[in-house]
């Protein structure tokens, strides 16, 4: 059975074909061509343990779009509430046969451990700080459209590189289409550990965005995670904002047609300023959001859809 976990497990050309159906349904929206009715009958399961806004609602959309119906499954009115252990909790849910599984939770590696429980697909909606490949899919279509090509694109991560799973997703997928890669990051932010989730080899690293921004192409600002770090590790959000928030002038230095990512929830005045977050010339923050919507109709219609 096939599952979507993690990028790291991909195959080129299974990106590749990823890439492809998320282009040919982008397109279809636009036109309204294509088979609303691919996943009728089949019932999608959103089981979502952490918050979430973009990624919970575009599956929803996603899946309603190619006709299928989802059950939104909600830790809070669970029996998980209830002490009933996470094991049981998947095997309840499983008994019922939802024909896929979309799920979030702050442990890493959880989206492994039920896709090995149950008998359907399961895609990952992100893992801790491991992996959200969805997102990297949604953010490589982004740059194909603006770009045309992955192949040579010069792409910063900048931030919280250290607790991203979007910057972890991002940096296999980029790697394996041949962009090339760099971090921009305060030292203590920057991934270190050779046995973690986030791929080392080639890739370059900056402590000061002057010095890392020169060549590049594409700039993807990281929220700061506060939920998986130690508080006292950015005492002083507006000296972060100083030294390593995305700015006008930051922004000069790159090259002139760069384009500015962000997955979202962004913190304003924090990591990226007002006027860039909004600057229709270069910011695409918008353009992923919409994007989610064609990229989980493909990763939904190529698990499930026949
Ligand atoms: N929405 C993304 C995620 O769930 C990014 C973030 O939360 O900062 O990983």
């Amino acid at each position: 059975m096939k599952h979507l976990l993690g990028i790291n497990e991909l195959s080129t050309d299974e990106i590749e074909d990823y890439l492809e159906h998320a282009k040919f349904y982008a397109d279809s929206l636009e036109n309204g061509s294509w088979d609303k009715n691919k996943l009728h009958n089949k019932i999608i399961l959103t089981l979502f343990f952490e918050n979430s806004t973009r990624t919970l609602t575009s599956f929803d959309i996603a899946s309603k779009r190619l006709g299928a119906n989802t059950v939104v499954w909600h830790p809070k009115i669970s029996s998980v509430h209830k002490d009933e252990s996470f094991t049981d909790t998947i095997d309840t849910l499983s008994e019922m046969k939802p024909d896929a599984i979309v799920i979030r939770h702050s442990e890493y590696g959880a989206p492994s451990f039920v896709a090995n429980r149950v008998n359907c697909p399961v895609i990952n909606g992100g893992d801790s700080w491991h992996e959200h490949p969805t997102q990297a899919l949604l953010d490589a279509l982004t740059m194909i459209q603006e770009k045309k090509t992955l192949e040579g694109l010069n792409v910063a991560l900048c931030g919280d590189v250290a607790h991203s799973r979007v910057a972890n997703s991002n940096a296999h997928l980029l790697k394996k289409m041949g962009a090339q890669v760099k971090v921009i990051a305060p030292e203590f932010l920057i991934p270190h550990d050779p046995k973690g989730a986030f791929p080392l080899d080639g890739i370059e690293k900056f402590t000061s965005m002057e010095e890392g921004l020169p060549g590049t192409d594409v700039i993807m600002m990281l929220r700061i995670q506060k939920e998986r770090m130690d508080k006292s590790l950015i005492p002083d959000t507006q000296t972060y904002f100083k030294d390593f928030g995305l700015t006008q002038e930051r922004l000069k230095i790159a090259k002139k047609d760069v384009i500015v990512m962000h997955p979202g929830p962004m913190n304003r005045g924090i990591e990226i300023a007002d006027d860039v977050a909004d600057d229709p010339r270069h910011s695409m923050i918008s353009r992923q959001v919409a994007n989610g919507i064609p990229t989980r109709m493909a990763v939904l219609d190529m698990l499930i859809g026949g």
